[in-house]
């Protein structure tokens, strides 16, 4: 944040952009909910495909890129959070699970950052796809899972949350499919002059927020 104070920049929290503003086919600044306009050289766009098709007016991009933005296929998909007693895997921060039915991968935020979770305590975010809309079925295959890989869960879970996401979180929004990989992402420029992306749905091949920071390092090489 300093380094954009520095530069004269100036940051709009709780602020949601209603629209992007194009001018003669070029990205002009955003208007914010409030109605206020900001104009700017270039607008950097992080909200995930669906966003940039409302903000921008799905009339005002070219056929082939609304088409493009349309068939991404988003992923239904779910997290569980679980605050434990001990962690869970104590050596690594990251554990994929192809064998089992539902779970796909369990990331542990407190082997890196102790301090998110109370002293002695820690979380695990467990990843799983939505495959039916029967959410206490889903659920339930994720604990089966769980039990299985972890015979000890049960003595360890202090508390669990669900969170599932249909669409809401930006990175569901371009699953990383067979076809929706690596190059096949979205590329940070736009067929709008002066529009471009960042976030989870950009070029790059990596686990999870990983390939935010690839993202970004694309669009500043097309900026360079
Ligand atoms: C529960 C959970 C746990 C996770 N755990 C991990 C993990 O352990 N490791 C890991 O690498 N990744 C993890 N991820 C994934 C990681 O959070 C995402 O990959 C990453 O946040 C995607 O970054 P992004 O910038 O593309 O989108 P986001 O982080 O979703 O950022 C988009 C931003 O745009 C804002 N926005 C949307 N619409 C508007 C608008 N109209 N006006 C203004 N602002 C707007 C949103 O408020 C949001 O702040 C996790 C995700 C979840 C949901």
């Amino acid at each position: 944040l300093q380094v954009v104070r520095r530069a004269g920049g100036r940051l709009f929290t709780r602020s949601p952009v209603t629209r992007i503003l194009l001018e003669a086919w070029q990205a002009v600044g955003v208007q914010l909910a409030t109605g206020e306009q900001v104009r700017a050289a270039r607008v950097i766009h992080n909200g995930g495909p669906a966003r940039l098709r409302r903000l921008v007016g799905e009339e005002n991009l070219p056929a082939d890129y609304r088409a493009r933005l349309r068939s991404l296929k988003d992923v239904p998909c779910g997290a569980l959070v679980l605050g434990l007693r001990e962690p869970l895997f104590p050596e690594v921060p990251m554990l994929l699970t192809p064998g089992a039915r539902r779970v796909v991968g369990i990331f542990a935020p407190t082997f890196f950052d102790p301090t998110l979770a109370p002293p002695d305590r820690h979380q695990v975010d467990v990843f799983f796809p939505l495959e039916s809309e029967d959410r206490r079925a889903e659920l339930a295959r994720v604990w089966e899972d769980l039990r299985t890989l972890f015979p000890r869960l049960d003595a360890l879970v202090e508390v669990a949350v669900p969170m599932l996401f249909t669409g809401g979180w930006t990175g569901a929004e371009s699953g990383q499919y067979v076809g929706q990989t690596g190059e096949a992402r979205l590329s940070p420029q736009t067929p709008i002059e002066g529009l471009y992306l960042v976030g989870m749905d950009l070029q790059g091949s990596a686990v999870a927020g990983d390939i935010v920071p690839l993202g970004v390092r694309r669009l500043l090489e097309v900026l360079a």
